[in-house]
């Protein structure tokens, strides 16, 4: 699905990512692991076309998309919905792009999220974390079969930020999706994901990869055993090392 080589990224004098090599096969959660200012963000935005790399190659399946985009459904970190469109049309609008609307659809899943009664409020009219939901059921109903999320969840409570992960793991299993997504807490890197790179400080390497070792099906009562407690210690050694 996503396969990137040796990618470098610099900012005038600043290397931000060192030569990461990393991928996502079909039908993969993948999570990216790393302290704040590491360079995920930019990582991301590379793989969305929208920083071009120094160097290194971004391959969707087999073909090169170096610097172009739309080939990724992309949620930005800081959301990006347009203060003229309603929830509901901003919802729709990468649907728009690809000429197929699932007006109902969208309007469930809206319903589904808690927003139902904000389907035709304008993004001022919003919370934060309501705005987070949205631009995440966006990246979630757009057409692509690769998401991108950079932490999507990070603006949220913690009980609609575990909803959250059941339905995004409930639309992974119905879309059959790929999802590469970007977090700085453990506990949600082990639970969604089927494996986990690890980032170093900037300039950012990768300093590990691990195979997540749970069952496909993940359920709440995973975050209370033995087995995710030794997961998460290991995680936060190497994050510390
Ligand atoms: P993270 O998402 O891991 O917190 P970022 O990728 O946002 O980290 O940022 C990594 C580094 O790259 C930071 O030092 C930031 O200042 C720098 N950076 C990010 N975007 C730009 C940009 N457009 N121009 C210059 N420097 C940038
Ligand atoms: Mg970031």
């Amino acid at each position: 699905m996503l396969t990137i080589q040796a990618l470098h990224k610099q900012f005038q004098q600043q290397e931000v990512l060192q030569g990461i090599d990393l991928h996502v096969q079909d039908g993969e959660i993948v999570a990216l692991l790393g302290p704040s200012g590491s360079g995920k963000s930019t990582l991301l935005q590379c793989v969305g076309g929208i920083l071009p790399p120094t160097s290194g190659e971004i391959f969707i399946d087999d073909t090169l998309i170096n610097g172009e985009s739309g080939h990724i459904s992309y949620m930005p970190q800081h959301h990006c919905l347009l203060p003229w469109r309603t929830v509901l049309q901003n919802v729709l609008l990468a649907q728009e792009l690809s000429g197929t609307i699932n007006k109902e659809e969208a309007a469930e899943w809206i319903e589904r999220i808690g927003l139902g009664d904000y389907l035709h409020a304008y993004p001022h009219e919003i919370s934060g974390g309501m705005k987070q939901r949205i631009s995440f059921l966006r990246a979630l109903l757009s057409p692509q079969s690769l998401l991108c999320l950079d932490e999507p969840f990070s603006a949220l409570d913690e009980i609609t930020r575990h909803k959250m992960h059941i339905w995004l793991l409930d639309m992974w299993k119905k879309r059959q999706k790929s999802i590469l997504f970007i977090t700085h807490q453990i506990d949600e890197a082990l639970f969604l994901a089927n494996r986990i790179y690890v980032l170093s400080d900037r300039p950012a390497i990768i300093k590990a990869e691990i195979q997540v070792p749970f069952p496909k099906e993940r359920t709440k009562e995973l975050l209370e055993t033995e087995e995710f407690f030794q997961a998460r210690t290991q995680l936060l050694n190497l994050l510390m090392e």
